[in-house]
């Protein structure tokens, strides 16, 4: 049997085994698509949408709206511009934009994704069918009909199928929020920012303005208010300790409290 033919069966299992509304993400990445057209493939009925981070390449929202008028998009009750002002820089350990750009999206549903093990050593081993046990998700349930698939096979589904894919992809092979934190290839972030420079203006702006409004944040004592010296560290990808490694901090009543570590002693010499 065919990889195709052993993804719509199983497409079909699940549809069987439900009397539920069945969903799916569409991100207006690649493998989105190709789930987008198993479902079809599989004749079960479903109901698709886009979850609008507003932080995705420009052109996504278009191809959307253009290729898929069947996927709702839900817009998010703030941006990701108006999180970093409000609560700061996302990060790898703390990657909270998530629930509020993307997540909400499949709070109590069961939802066709298109997450594939071959994306991240976090994700291998996971099971096609995976129960959300966060209690704000209310028993949402995640399905990876194309979980095993490679790359390779993903593209040549495509050809096959003629999909047209989000112009994102003349430039990248991976179509997500720019400069996410939880990409972890080295330098990607930042090649992503020199494609699309208004974003990297407008997030520094943003992080500027959250600065100046939370002096208290551990990151305005580090960077004493600097927006470019902010996102150099967030592009880092390092914890604030590891970046600013020449100063310790401490928390206070008002805030952090930074202090340059020990420098050398000089030796005192007695003539
Ligand atoms: S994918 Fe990355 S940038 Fe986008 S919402 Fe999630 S953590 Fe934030």
């Amino acid at each position: 049997m065919s990889l195709e033919e052993q993804a719509i069966n199983f497409i079909k299992m699940v549809a069987k085994n439900t009397d539920k509304p069945l969903y799916a993400g569409n991100s207006g990445g690649k493998d989105s698509a190709v789930i987008d057209k198993l479902l079809q493939l599989s004749g079960i009925e479903y109901n698709s949408y886009y979850t609008n981070t507003t932080i995705d390449p420009p052109g996504t929202i278009k191809h959307i709206k253009d290729n898929y008028k069947h996927t709702e998009i839900l817009q998010p009750k703030e941006s990701f511009l108006a999180l970093v002002k409000r609560k700061g820089f996302p990060t790898r350990l703390n990657r909270y934009c998530c629930e509020y750009l993307k997540e909400y999206g499949s709070v109590g549903k069961i939802v066709f994704e298109g997450v594939r093990s071959e994306e991240s050593s976090k994700r291998k081993g996971r099971d096609y069918i995976q129960c959300d046990t966060r209690k704000w998700q209310k028993g949402a349930q995640h399905v990876y009909p194309i979980y095993d698939w490679t790359e390779k096979q993903v593209y040549a589904f495509i050809k096959i199928y003629k999909i047209k894919l989000a112009p994102h992809y003349e430039f990248a092979n991976r179509l997500g929020c720019i400069a996410c934190p939880l990409v972890s290839r080295k330098g990607h972030r930042q090649k992503e920012l020199d494609l699309y420079p208004k974003y990297y203006d407008a997030i520094k702006r943003a992080i500027i303005l959250g600065m100046l409004h939370n002096p208290q944040w551990k990151l305005t004592c580090a960077t004493n208010g600097d927006g470019e010296l902010a996102m150099k560290w967030w592009l880092s990808g390092k914890t604030m300790n590891e970046y600013f490694n020449t100063y310790s901090f401490e928390k206070t009543n008002v805030g952090w409290k930074k202090t340059k570590k020990n420098e050398p002693v000089q030796q005192q010499i007695n003539f």
